[in-house]
């Protein structure tokens, strides 16, 4: 089979809804790579999702990769979320007064990955946000450091050598030096360091230097944002060196938590934290973030502490039963990470020999239910930093992805994104995502 993948159909309605989108909102979309800007085309307008599937505003079934960007481990409309949501929602929408949902939740996330106190927000930005000014209020210190091609949210200083929509902007080429977005004053930019992910030698130097005026050092457990990269031990191990400065060690958990297992990718990998960010599969497709950690440092917040932080819907009743839902079916049926690892890890090796037999330059990284296939000449597994992301051609992934959707494919449209696999898609889903592959590859060599 040497042909093309055959071309859905008429794209006629999504296309009417981009343009009236354009008249009203920047660039058509409410967050940039929705917005297909890297890979060129239309954006598909989304009618509804069940399952493993899309369906778009012309009637178009789409095999989904990207899962809302995370939160839909479990798939799409899954029965218990809808049900938790529905009972919520017979009750009222939101309260600005505690509830039941909040503490229940809190004593599902505390029990699950061993933190000791969480404060729930309403996105992860919210979370990344809000724990480094916790951080910085508890030591009494005013810089952070984070990693090149790390995304944590849009907060002013975070958007520096950012990735994710960062990493393939308007141009397609990569986000600019520090910082990233117009409208971060430099002044801001300036509070933050950066080091290169997986370099132990140049986060000890920087350390060393700097460390007794860093508040924290945030990091990806598992890069999600650069594409998928994978740390070293030797990097683990230098970020846990961190604390010897009296620094707090931050790991953002808003894509990996509850994903790479139960304890999220910390647990997996045996890191010790002082805070966890969480978004994402924690809210279950409705908006949440959280942050946490020890109830020595949690207390600096408010009303217990000095450090303000608040928010009109935070913790609202039908958010915390979305993601309470979520987190109990992860809890209760523990074979479903064994399922999301067993067709990942398939996904990986079929694009793996397909890409190969049709003569086209591949290399995957791949995690539990994360993977990011790079288009360049690398074996499996070796990118390890965003200058090595970096290489890949992008211009042949637009090619391939646009084969890929055609073929009825949702897959993530940047080359520097994971996608994400759910329990909803099974040995059907596999073979049809492998056939369509094939062809797209065969199309590109
Ligand atoms: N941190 C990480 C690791 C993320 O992947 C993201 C979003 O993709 C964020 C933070 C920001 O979360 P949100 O988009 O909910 O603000």
């Amino acid at each position: 089979e040497t042909s093309p993948p055959a071309t859905q159909a008429s794209t006629a309605q999504s296309q009417a809804l981009f343009s009236r989108a354009q008249r009203v909102t920047p660039g058509g979309v409410n967050s940039p790579v929705r917005a297909f800007k890297s890979v060129g085309g239309s954006p598909r307008f989304i009618r509804e999702a069940h399952g493993a599937y899309l369906t778009d505003a012309d009637g178009h079934r789409l095999l989904d990769y990207i899962g809302s960007w995370g939160p839909m481990i479990l798939g799409h409309d899954h029965p218990a979320v809808r049900e938790a949501v529905a009972d919520a929602l017979s009750r009222g929408t939101s309260y600005g007064a505690p509830g039941e949902g909040e503490v229940r939740l809190a004593e599902t996330v505390t029990r699950l990955t061993g933190v000791e106190r969480v404060r729930f927000v309403n996105s992860g930005t919210e979370a990344t946000m809000s724990a480094l000014r916790l951080a910085r209020g508890a030591t009494a210190r005013k810089f952070i450091v984070k990693f090149r091609g790390n995304y944590h949210g849009h907060a002013d200083g975070l958007l520096v050598e950012a990735g994710s929509g960062l990493m393939t902007n308007a141009e397609g080429h990569l986000g600019r030096a520090a910082p990233s977005s117009a409208g971060v004053p430099e002044e801001y930019a300036a509070l933050t360091l950066v080091s290169e992910y997986n370099d132990p030698v140049a986060l000890d130097a920087l350390m060393a230097e700097r460390g007794h005026e860093v508040a924290a050092v945030i990091f990806e457990p598992v890069v999600g944002n650069a594409g998928v990269l994978i740390p070293t031990p030797n990097f683990l191990a230098a970020l846990h060196r961190v604390r010897e400065h009296g620094t707090l060690l931050i790991a953002d958990e808003v894509m990996t938590g509850f994903r790479l297992s139960l304890r999220g990718a910390t647990g997996l990998l045996g890191l010790t934290p002082d805070l966890i960010c969480w978004g994402k599969i924690i809210g279950g497709g409705l908006p949440v973030g959280a942050y946490g950690g020890r109830a020595d440092v949690m207390n600096y917040v408010s009303p217990q502490g000095p450090v303000y932080q608040a928010g009109t819907l935070s913790g609202n009743p039908l958010a915390m039963a979305a993601g309470l839902a979520t987190l109990q079916v992860l809890e209760n049926e523990p074979a479903l990470y064994v399922k999301l690892e067993s067709y990942t890890a398939q996904l990986a090796g079929g694009l793996s020999a397909a890409a190969r037999e049709a003569g086209v330059p591949l290399s995957v990284n791949r995690v539990g239910s994360m993977l990011t296939a790079f288009h360049q000449d690398a074996p499996d597994g070796s990118i390890r930093t965003y200058t090595d992301a970096a290489r890949s051609d992008t211009a042949a992934f637009a090619r391939w992805f646009q084969q890929m959707l055609a073929g009825g494919v949702y897959w993530a449209p940047s080359q520097f994104e994971s996608i994400f696999v759910s329990a909803a898609h099974g040995e059907a889903e596999l073979s049809r995502t492998l056939d369509v592959a094939r062809a797209a590859y065969l199309h590109l060599g």
